[in-house]
């Protein structure tokens, strides 16, 4: 099964087990009882290179680094670092992965893994619902390689399972829950068509996080996150995480060392630290979430509501299925036009104008702007988004004092 990433060189306390809830493993997962100075947290190993005691001693590293029987050392930044290492190890156990590794950002973790296994003239089929950046990388960095890419609507498996090429397609990439609009992936079903068709599989969870979803346990082969959101968790760093089998991340590690898109210690602390409280506020924002999703899709000033935990939602019974909570982003349409979108949001007091998600405070904004400013509206249209859409990603402030923000919001327009 899995957590089989635990190294058998280090001991790691039975509260790694996978066998605990999720808060636990957000907690605990990964983490190493014997620390140094015998301290509790995890320490910041600040160094860019590690030194070698004398010529033997290289020698002997050289020789162990061949035959895997050495003592368990760095040797240089981009290859490695133990407060990195740690919050990997965590971040595997939280997902239900043999291993993890970390990236510099959530793209650097995509752009990575796509660089790293791709050959040219091969191909990739994603679903249509996807972060813009993801989209680009595949349609016009990718394409400079002869890599092509075709994308599907969400939720058209057929279509999906057409637009393999036999021998040729080598990755299926969804989202889920899918940006801006919420949309659920079937990711058993995504799987299994993977493995049918022998193509590797991969899911950008970030909208989920493991508290919600673990896509590894339904076969996927890789899972993606931008841990700059909910991971983190506090809006104060940038990074991205790869998990799957032990096998396939010790080789993108090794990619990472040549791509060179290390996160420095520094964030991998702060990361670490986030993570730690990863269980509570993800249920906090899912609560949040539900009960504005709820009062907003009742309100006659929304004309629509995009959330996979209402009933109305296309792919609820998947979510139901597969997720133990609905996450913290709701997307809606206000009844009106961009400038009306735009009064409503000004007149929201908690939420910050901005872009990203996932952080303890609520965000809110209008993808037509924020986005995709540069295009017309029938542009935005002809990509599915609409003038009057607004994506609120809730922080984890009270319940009620979000709501009754909406409502006055709600009476100035
Ligand atoms: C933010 C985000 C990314 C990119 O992550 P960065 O950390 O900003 O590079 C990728 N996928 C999804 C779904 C995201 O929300």
């Amino acid at each position: 099964m899995v957590a089989q990433h635990v190294d058998e060189r280090i001991s790691i306390s039975n509260s790694n087990s996978n066998s605990n809830g999720n808060s636990t493993r957000a907690v605990h997962g990964g983490t190493r009882r014997e620390k140094a100075y015998h301290a509790l947290n995890t320490p910041i190993v600040q160094t860019a290179t590690y030194t070698f005691t004398n010529t033997q001693d290289l020698i002997d590293y050289m020789e162990s680094k061949t035959w895997g029987d050495g003592e368990e050392r760095e040797e240089y930044g981009r290859y490695g670092n133990p407060t990195v290492a740690s919050v990997e190890r965590k971040l595997a156990a939280l997902d239900g992965g043999e291993d993890a590794v970390l990236f510099a950002s959530g793209m650097s973790a995509v752009t990575s893994i796509l660089l790293a296994v791709l050959p040219s003239g091969s191909h990739i089929v994603m679903t249509h619902d996807c972060y813009r950046r993801t989209r680009q990388f595949c349609q016009t960095f990718l394409k400079r390689f002869g890599i092509e890419t075709s994308v599907v609507p969400c939720g058209d498996y057929e279509a999906l399972e057409a637009a393999i090429i036999p021998k040729k397609t080598r990755f299926i990439i969804s989202e889920s829950p899918t940006n801006p609009y919420l949309r659920i992936a079937d990711v058993a079903r995504i799987a299994e068509l993977g493995h049918q068709h022998k193509v590797l599989t991969l899911i950008d969870s970030t909208f989920a996080t493991p508290i919600n979803q673990r896509p590894l346990e339904w076969g996927i082969d890789f899972v993606v996150h931008s841990a700059t959101k909910y991971l983190s968790g506090h809006n104060d760093l940038l990074a991205g995480v790869v998990v799957g089998r032990a096998d396939r991340i010790h080789a993108l590690r090794d990619a990472r060392g040549v791509l060179g898109g290390v996160v420095d210690p520094q964030n991998a602390f702060l990361l670490e630290r986030g993570i730690k409280t990863l269980g509570v506020r993800v249920r906090q924002q899912n609560t949040n979430a539900q009960a504005i999703a709820e009062y907003l899709e009742a309100h006659p000033k929304i004309e629509r509501v995009w959330y996979p935990g209402l009933a109305s939602h296309p792919e609820h019974h998947i979510a139901n299925a597969q997720m133990s909570g609905f996450g913290g982003v709701i997307s809606f349409e206000v009844a009106g036009d961009l400038m009306t979108t735009g009064k409503f949001i000004d007149a929201m007091q908690i939420p910050y104008i901005a872009p990203s998600l996932g952080g303890v405070e609520s965000l809110i904004e209008q993808p037509a702007l924020m986005s995709y400013y540069e295009k017309t509206t029938e542009e935005r249209l002809a990509l599915g988004i609409k003038d009057n859409l607004v994506r609120f990603a809730v922080g984890i402030e009270d319940t009620v004092d979000l709501l009754e923000d909406l409502e006055q919001a709600l009476d100035a327009i």
